[in-house]
């Protein structure tokens, strides 16, 4: 049977879809929102002394109003850290950037980070390198945080539901490691998981105490730690009494 799609039909149904696609908002985002984001760089990150263009370029891409559940979604590009559930949050976006900063992300890393919460962090670092590997000890969270990233076309990103104490064994050795909570002490494993040269940035302290955002470096048998600034996170929990 001969069709009966003329070509007009083509160029409505064509018009239909895109138009659904546009306003879907995980594909497309408000000039506001953008608006909202490149003016979060410019006063929260550019401001405060972040100047690495590739980090800034990641915080312009990454759309940070898909990471927080609504409806705090609205206050996604606000100068503070906001409530994801199950008592967790996602950092101040200017700590996001200068952690991200600190590690000297390139192209080709590997990177871990513990502690995917909302999954924000994660994709920032995927905007800059090669893969990136996270954990998350909150099963909702590690769910969350894996659709979120899917939905929002990341696909060098890989989320793992565990307790991130004991890191990824199996795609280490790499390049940065991120810690998103605050560690009482440096977990061994994260070390011995950190290439020859590699960096780490983890809150270091308790949670009633003030924690230091630490900067690791491994230069063979040789580890130096520097205080970058004092910070405040939520815990980093066991799963097990180890
Ligand atoms: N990077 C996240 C920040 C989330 S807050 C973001 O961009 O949104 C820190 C997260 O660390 C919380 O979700 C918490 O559940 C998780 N966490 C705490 N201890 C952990 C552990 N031992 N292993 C893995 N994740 C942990």
């Amino acid at each position: 049977m001969k069709s009966t799609k003329t070509p007009e039909f083509k160029y409505v149904a064509g018009w239909m879809l895109s138009a659904l696609l546009m306003s879907c908002p995980l594909i497309a985002e408000t000039d506001a929102q953008k608006e909202a984001r490149m003016n979060m760089v410019e006063t929260q990150i550019e401001a405060r002394g972040v100047e690495n263009p590739v980090v800034l370029e990641a915080m312009r891409n990454a759309k940070r109003h898909l990471f927080i559940p609504p409806p705090r979604d609205r206050e996604a590009y606000q100068d503070r850290p906001l409530p994801i559930g199950h008592g967790q949050t996602i950092s101040q976006p200017y700590i996001v950037a200068l952690m991200t900063e600190l590690v000297q992300p390139k192209e080709d890393f590997k990177v871990l980070e513990i502690g995917a919460g909302s999954g924000y962090q994660a994709a920032v670092l995927a905007e800059i390198v090669d893969q990136v590997y996270t954990v998350e000890i909150v099963e909702p969270l590690s769910k969350w945080a894996d659709e979120r990233l899917k939905l929002a076309g990341y696909e060098n990103v890989t989320v793992k539901h565990a307790d991130g104490y004991h890191g990824w064994e199996e795609h280490a050795p790499f390049d940065a490691i991120v810690v998103t909570a605050a560690a009482p002490h440096i977990p061994p494993p994260l070390i011995a998981q950190l290439k020859d040269g590699g960096r780490m940035i983890i809150p270091v302290g308790s949670r009633f105490r003030t924690q230091q955002l630490v900067l690791v470096e491994k230069n063979g048998d040789d580890i130096t730690t520097r205080n970058i600034l004092p910070v405040r996170f939520v815990p980093f929990t066991r799963a097990d009494s180890d």
